[in-house]
């Protein structure tokens, strides 16, 4: 088997979903968290640093939630679902692994086809008001590479890639043997600069795997 992962935000889908949540906010809040979310997804600072205080800000909503997993949906990259549903014929296992939420990813995920996703869940009241969150791995700097170890000593698949758009996502270079930049919606300098391979859209990404593949 092949294993290949696949960022969510500003990867799979143009949005970030946790900026999109803030918007219920009004226009500060929101510059809040868009400065906040960059600012860990170029590096500059610990990704569990801003973590609990974007909630805080945010306090998403269970309803909130069920509109950005539509905006996932809408504002998906071009090509992404084709291109998927291509490697899973072809023997990938592909797999979600985001700092983002659960809720509004798994109606997303479902919608290409991806069962196994890894995304932070949050806890909601009765009246559907936000409770709190659960500090799984990704809601820190080293999480996702955390999570591919455990997929590697799970499926031992023959090869394994990561691909996403931030430096969470390049921390995974250190543990599979591709790992794919991806700047179609954020190019960032530090990722680009550092990856293996970078791509603009989901062709590019079909042709670094064709040649990963014959080598
Ligand atoms: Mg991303």
């Amino acid at each position: 088997m092949k294993l290949i992962c696949f960022d969510c935000d500003s990867t799979l889908s143009k949005i970030e979903g946790v900026d999109e949540l803030a918007d219920v906010r009004g226009a500060e809040v929101k510059q809040q968290i868009i400065d906040l979310t960059n600012l860990a997804m170029s590096g500059e600072i610990a990704i569990e640093e801003i973590f609990g205080k974007r909630l805080d800000l945010i306090k998403p909503t269970a309803e909130s939630c069920e509109s950005v997993g539509q905006l996932y949906i809408d504002e998906m990259a071009a090509g992404a679902k084709d291109v998927i549903g291509k490697l899973q014929a072809s023997g990938w296992h592909v797999v979600i692994i985001s700092g983002g939420f659960i809720q509004p990813i798994e109606p997303f995920a479902k919608y290409l086809g991806i069962e196994e996703v890894y995304a932070v869940p949050l806890h909601f009241n009765e009246d559907g008001s936000y409770a709190s969150f659960t500090a799984s791995p990704t809601t820190r700097n080293g999480g996702k590479p955390e999570i591919i170890n455990e997929l590697l000593e799970k499926y031992q698949p023959e090869v394994s890639v990561m691909v996403g758009d931030g430096v969470s996502d390049l921390e995974c270079q250190e543990v599979v043997n591709l790992f794919i930049g991806y700047g179609e919606f954020e190019e960032r300098e530090k990722v680009k600069a550092q990856a293996q391979s970078f791509a603009y859209n989901f062709a590019d990404i079909e042709r670094v795997l064709g040649g990963f593949e014959q080598n």
